[in-house]
């Protein structure tokens, strides 16, 4: 469920005419609807009250900091997979003690300031990882918590300045069945039975969190993605017995169908063959369409009963990749109507770029009747900052 609806013909982000927000902040511009996002962050976590859990953002999603402060006080923690990441929560308020560390490839000084912030734990994908994560904890003097991922088998034994905490793993993304979450529950129970009475863990150490990784879907089309609850009925029912505090990462379920990207049409063009509608958005902006080929719905924010037309509606970018759909069945547009692309909330700003030289949108949060701008629309300054000319050019 959204806040994104028509009423009249004309579509509102919850009470405000999404075309006003176009006419005062301008196209392209992300914006997102703070009632779906509270809305989707507490069905999630209400799904879980039964058992001690704590429900991890996962910020690749959305990293704005206003979202991540949304999330925070709702009692959120976070699952980051950079020191970057870890910045924004830090700054958004978050408890250092319900962030999760997550990715392959981390880095020295992420890691140093990871542990120097405090954080829950690391998940660790793999045995150069650990040594690597045993060297910076012991040269800094601390102990590492960590978290197991199933897939390697790695001993952290002979790694003292580590403390195995948790397991985890993270089985992919945009998944609409709960099957193959209860499959990697079942082999995750297998794993800690392994941990626990194999030769893992240190006397007296335990295993406290379970961590189950994101990747529940939402319904971009025509998914049938499970609800939450039944989600959370089903892992509840996986982990039965066991005394630990189950760990999620959700990103796209909570934020991706509370965000849309408001575009303008620039113009529409027809061939023999094919239609084009060429509007100011791009996968500049969002990138999931020209990367995945992916399906976003596109919706007119007037509705209009004219003509249908069948159309590819592109950007601006000289690229063939540059599309957010193809073939689609639009009501024709006139030059200078808005389109809004849907479920755009997740992976959308987040993997925006400044290709072409276009300056990033800005971030629209709607609260009620009012929205504020949470990140401002970059400028021409903006793109080149950093940049230098060395003198010897000059
Ligand atoms: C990307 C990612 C998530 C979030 O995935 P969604 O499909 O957005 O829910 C959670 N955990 C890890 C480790 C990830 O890499």
């Amino acid at each position: 469920m959204n806040h994104f609806e028509y009423r009249n013909g004309e579509m509102f982000a919850e009470d405000v005419p999404v075309k006003r927000i176009a006419k005062e902040v301008g196209t392209p511009a992300y914006v997102y609807s703070l009632a779906t996002l509270k809305r989707h962050f507490r069905v999630f976590d209400q799904a879980f009250a039964k058992i001690p859990h704590i429900v991890c953002f996962s910020v690749k999603a959305n990293s704005n900091i206003a979202l991540l402060r949304t999330f925070a006080k709702e009692g959120g923690g976070f699952d980051i997979v950079s020191g970057g990441e870890l910045f924004r929560a830090l700054k958004a308020g978050a408890d250092p003690k319900k962030i999760v560390f997550s990715g392959v490839g981390k880095k020295k000084e992420e890691i140093e300031y990871a542990l120097n912030s405090g954080i829950l734990m690391f998940n660790v994908e793999s045995e150069h990882e650990m040594v690597a994560l045993n060297e910076i904890a012991g040269g800094i003097g601390k102990r590492a918590p960590i978290s197991l991922r199933i897939n390697p088998d790695v001993d952290p034994q002979t790694h003292p300045y580590l403390e195995v905490v948790g397991v985890d793993c993270h089985i992919g993304s945009q998944l609409t069945s709960v099957s193959p979450f209860v499959d990697a529950l079942a082999r995750v129970r297998e794993y800690l039975d392994r941990v626990l009475v194999g030769s893992l863990l240190k006397e007296g150490a335990r295993i406290r969190y379970l961590d189950l990784g994101g990747g529940l879907g939402i319904s971009y089309k025509d998914e049938m993605p499970p609800h939450p609850e039944e989600y959370a009925r089903a892992i509840i029912q996986g982990v039965e017995g066991l005394d630990v505090t189950l760990i999620l990462e959700p990103g796209r379920v909570i934020v991706g169908n509370a965000g849309i990207l408001l575009t303008e049409v620039l113009y529409l063009k027809e061939t023999d063959e094919k239609k084009f509608v060429i509007v100011d958005g791009g996968m500049n902006d969002l990138i999931r369409p020209a990367l995945y080929g992916s399906y976003q719905a596109i919706q007119p924010v007037m509705q209009n009963n004219g003509e249908k037309i069948v159309a590819d509606i592109v950007g601006p970018i000289c690229e063939s990749g540059d599309f957010f759909a193809k073939d689609r069945e639009i009501a024709r547009p006139d030059r200078g109507d808005l389109l809004a692309v849907m479920s755009a909330g997740a992976y959308g700003f987040t993997m925006a770029s400044n290709y072409n030289s276009h300056p990033k949108p800005p971030e629209i949060l709607v609260d009620g009747d009012q929205y504020y701008v949470i990140r401002a629309r970059e400028n021409f300054d903006d793109l080149i900052r950093g940049e230098v000319i060395p003198a010897a050019l000059q």
